[in-house]
């Protein structure tokens, strides 16, 4: 059985890769599987998995939605949703109009910081795509404003800083709910991002996440220490969760990285997708 990676992002969100080219990069790469993991947003979907059935590879389809949370931030995987519900399609339209009405204050903010900067220009580097914080760090990279991704968030773009406007997300809950309700498997993403420090606090909220319909824990990611994936590895044996992992790779943000095997050393088994699958069957068979 060959390697997977089960977090991917394209140009349909802040991704560099089309659709279609991501699916193409992976075969070549020879991996058997990919989830595409778009922020918020569905729209490649259907590229990618309609290439992936033209040269014979396996997409699962995915989204990574980020929720209500502080300190830090939670993303919510959802594997294998199904990407026509109707009721999914209009929840992610909510997302999009909060995007649509925070991006242009963002320029607003930024000009105010005596920034040279249009809106268009920031639409520009998306691609024709959502857009998101990293192509606003794109046009202020490109401009010679910052030098590289880490600079653009740290002094402008990042939660608290000069730049910043929050936008409308939903809650755990209602993102979880989002992703089951779509028939699909909700994980909770890279939890070394929520801020949580103690061991007993991350168990807490993942104890909560549970009843919500949390399935599994992205537990292999390139940002994770070791002790990070033993500790989340942990967690998911003792309450039953599936785990999984991916590299987060979108190919401009975190250069170092790549498909399948992030900075080197990831190798995740295809036998993590069976597992999705087979949440997946429990789930409808007792809904
Ligand atoms: P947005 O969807 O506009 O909220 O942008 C979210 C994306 O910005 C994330 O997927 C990350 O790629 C990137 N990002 C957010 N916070 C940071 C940070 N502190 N440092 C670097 N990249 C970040
Ligand atoms: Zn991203
Ligand atoms: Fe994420
Ligand atoms: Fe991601």
């Amino acid at each position: 059985m060959g390697y997977v990676d089960l977090h991917l992002h394209t140009t349909a969100s802040d991704g560099v890769k089309s659709p279609s080219e991501l699916v193409r990069y992976a075969n070549a790469k020879g991996l058997q599987a990919i989830s595409i993991t778009d922020h918020d947003t569905i729209d490649g979907l259907e590229e990618g998995m309609a290439e992936g059935a033209r040269i014979g590879f396996e997409v699962i389809p995915g989204i990574e939605i980020s929720a209500e949370y502080s300190p830090g931030s939670m993303h919510l995987l959802g594997y294998l949703i199904d990407f026509q519900n109707t009721f999914l399609k209009e929840r992610l339209k909510d997302l999009q109009r909060a995007r649509e009405e925070r991006n242009p204050r963002m320029v607003e903010k930024l000009v105010q910081l005596g920034i040279d900067i249009t809106y268009e220009e920031v639409v520009n580097a998306s691609g024709g795509g959502q857009v998101g914080r990293p192509h606003f760090a794109q046009v202020l990279i490109a401009k010679g404003y910052v030098r590289n991704f880490q600079e653009a968030f740290d002094r402008y773009l990042k939660k608290g800083a000069p730049a910043y406007v929050d936008k409308f997300r939903f809650t755990p809950a209602e993102a979880i709910h989002l992703i089951n309700d779509a028939r699909g498997v909700a994980v909770l993403g890279h939890p070394n991002t929520l801020g949580i420090n103690g061991a007993r606090e991350l168990e807490n909220l993942i104890i909560g996440l549970i009843k919500q319909g949390l399935k599994g824990i992205e537990v292999y990611y390139p940002e994770h220490s070791s002790s990070e994936v033993i500790q989340y590895k942990a967690l998911a044996e003792r309450y039953g969760l599936i785990m999984t992992g991916g590299t987060d790779y979108h190919g401009i943000e975190k250069e170092n990285i790549d498909v399948g095997v992030g900075r080197g050393e990831m190798r995740l088994p295809y036998s993590m997708v069976e597992a999705l699958k087979r949440t997946k069957d429990e789930s409808s068979r007792s809904n």
